[in-house]
C-alpha cells in the first residue's frame, strides 16, 4: 500500500476538517441538493490536483465522467485565472485543459464501462509527465436514479451501484488517486426515495465511501460543508464560498 496524499480544495477549513485535503485511495462522496455546489467543488478540484505539491496538488491529472453534461470549459479558465490570483504567477489555461480528459456517460451502464476504460488510460499516462491523480463521477446516481424505478428493481439497483463503486475503488488503489463522486438528494421528501437529507444508493454508497460530505447553501456564495461519520477524523463543518475565481475561504 503506497502512501496516501492528500489534494488541497485551496480552502484553509475545508482542507483541516479533512485532515489536510482530500485522500487518495478512497472515495469521497459529496452530496446535496442541487445548486448546493458539487460541480464546483468537482472543477475546482480538477484543476488543483494539477498543481505542484507545494501547492497542494498532486502534480497529476484528472478524469471526469459527466452524466449531466454540466462540465464547463469556461470554468476552467475562470479558476485558473483565479489560481494566478492566488499563487502570484501565471498559469496557461490550455495546459490545464490538456490534463482533464472528459468522458460523457449516456446510461448506467455506459458509465461503468468507463471506468475500465479510465484504469487503461490511467495505465498508459503512468509514467506520463503527469499521472492521473484524480477520478471525478458527476453524478454517480442521476442514470441509476432514472433507469431504476420502482421497489422492484432496488436490490438491481444497488448491486450495480456497489460494482460500479467497487471499480472506482480499485482506480484509486492501483493509481495512488483521489476518487470524487456527487449524489443529488431532493429538497423535498420524495416518495420513492424517502428522507430527502439521505442520499439514494442508500447505505451501500455511505458504506463504501470513506468520505462522506453534505454541502448545503448558506447566505449569498457560502457553502457549508459538512463531514459526515468518517471512520477516522471528528465529523465537523467547514464555511467556503464559490467564487468566480473558484473556492475560497
Ligand atoms: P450542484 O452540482 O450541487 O447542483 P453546482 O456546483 O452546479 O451545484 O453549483 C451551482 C452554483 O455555483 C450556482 O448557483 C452559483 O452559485 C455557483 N456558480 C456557478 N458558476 C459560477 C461562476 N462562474 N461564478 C460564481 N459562482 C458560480
Ligand atoms: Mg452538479
Amino acid at each position: 500500500r503506497k502512501l496516501v496524499g492528500k489534494l488541497s480544495t485551496g480552502c484553509v477549513e475545508f482542507d483541516e476538517m479533512m485532515g489536510g485535503g482530500i485522500d487518495t485511495q478512497s472515495i469521497t462522496e459529496m452530496y446535496g441538493e442541487f445548486g448546493s455546489g458539487k460541480t464546483q467543488v468537482a472543477h475546482q478540484l480538477a484543476v488543483n490536483v494539477q498543481l505542484p505539491q507545494e501547492q497542494g496538488g498532486l502534480n497529476g491529472s484528472v478524469i471526469i465522467i459527466d452524466t449531466e453534461n454540466t462540465f464547463r470549459p469556461e470554468r476552467i479558465e475562470q479558476m485558473v485565472a483565479g489560481l494566478s490570483e492566488r499563487f502570484g504567477m501565471e498559469y496557461d489555461y490550455e495546459e490545464f485543459l490538456k490534463n482533464i480528459r472528459v468522458a460523457r456517460a449516456f446510461n448506467s451502464n455506459h458509465q461503468i464501462l468507463l471506468v475500465d476504460s479510465a484504469l487503461e488510460l490511467a495505465n498508459e499516462l503512468k509514467d506520463a509527465e503527469k499521472p492521473v491523480k484524480l477520478i471525478i463521477v458527476d453524478s454517480l446516481t442521476a442514470h441509476f436514479r432514472a433507469e431504476y424505478i420502482g421497489r422492484g428493481t432496488l436490490a438491481d439497483r444497488q448491486q450495480k451501484l456497489n460494482k460500479h463503486l467497487h471499480g472506482l475503488q480499485r482506480f484509486g488503489d492501483l493509481n495512488n488517486a483521489c476518487v470524487v463522486v456527487t449524489n443529488q438528494v431532493m429538497s423535498k421528501p420524495d416518495a420513492f426515495f424517502g428522507d430527502p437529507t439521505k442520499p439514494i444508493g442508500g447505505h451501500i454508497v455511505g458504506h463504501t465511501a470513506t468520505f462522506r460530505l453534505y454541502l448545503r447553501k448558506s447566505k449569498g456564495d457560502k457553502r457549508i460543508v459538512r463531514l459526515v461519520d468518517s471512520p477516522n477524523l471528528p465529523d465537523g463543518e467547514a464555511i467556503i464560498s464559490v467564487t468566480t475565481p473558484g473556492l475560497r475561504d
